[in-house]
């Protein structure tokens, strides 16, 4: 499973979106993902992330079985929790955990969505971290939040699509070259992994932006897998050198430890 962070600056929604699509293309669209919007603009660009997800083609309008079920907001294997005002409570949360554990009526996936899960209450929160760290095969999940604010055992585990209309923070690029990956791998040196990974996470930001997926999918893996299993900084950082410098698929280093 992957988990990346795409921030996209604010140009106009569906510009966003169709950027966020297009980077999605060559891969599966990530499970778990959290929707960073003005509360007015949930409903909206909901629908049209949902119109997406459950197409069977992916485009969101056309004559294919999915696309021919909706009615107004309503889809069979789309299920919402909370308002564009509330967040669901915590039997809620389990009734669309449990409502997306079921297989898909006539979509190729079914979508949970929560709304408002910048507010939601701690119990309510952790009843949806089961479903974000192993989701059902065949669901997805969109949490949508305005205020930057999610537990962060939630925030960790997914993806996060920022449409905002603030500056987003500048993101760091990853080293490029011998001398300046020794550079940085010197500087850090010492630090804990937390540093180091937040550090990854940045990079993995900056190659997404710049259409490296594969690097930016490798390196989210060598990520998550440090997290897991607690590696030290320096073999962190030669994984992740082999990763980026080398173009080494890491991943399959881990297959026998997942
Ligand atoms: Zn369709």
């Amino acid at each position: 499973m992957s988990h990346i962070t795409v921030h996209v600056e604010n140009r106009n929604e569906e510009h966003t979106l169709e950027e966020f699509f297009a980077m999605t293309s060559e891969g599966s669209l990530p499970q778990a993902m959290v929707v960073r919007t003005s509360r007015s603009s949930f409903l909206r660009t909901m629908s049209i992330l949902a119109h997406r997800y459950l197409c069977f083609h992916g485009t969101g309008d056309d004559a294919c079985m999915s696309c021919r079920s909706w009615s107004d907001l309503f889809h069979p294997d789309l299920l919402i929790a909370g308002t564009q005002d509330t967040a669901p409570g915590i039997e809620e949360c389990r009734h669309l955990a449990a409502g997306l554990s079921l297989a898909p009526f006539c979509a190729p996936r079914r979508l949970g969505v929560v709304l408002c899960a910048d507010i939601l209450s701690l119990p309510a929160a952790n009843s949806l971290l089961k479903m974000v760290e192993e989701p059902p095969p065949s669901a997805h999940l969109l949490l949508f939040i305005e205020a930057d604010r999610l537990l962060p055992t939630l925030r960790s585990r997914v993806w996060q699509l920022s449409i905002s209309s603030e500056e987003p923070s500048p993101i760091q690029a990853p080293p490029e070259g011998k001398a300046e990956w020794i550079r940085r791998i010197s500087e850090k040196r010492g630090t804990n992994a937390e540093d180091v990974t937040e550090e990854l996470r940045q990079w993995c930001s900056y190659l997404i932006r710049n259409g490296h997926g594969l690097k930016a999918q490798r390196l989210e893996t060598l990520r998550n897998f440090s997290e897991k299993n607690r590696l030290a900084v320096s073999m962190l950082q030669d994984l992740a050198y082999l990763a980026l410098e080398e173009e080494y698929p890491v991943e399959c280093l881990f297959d026998d430890f997942w």
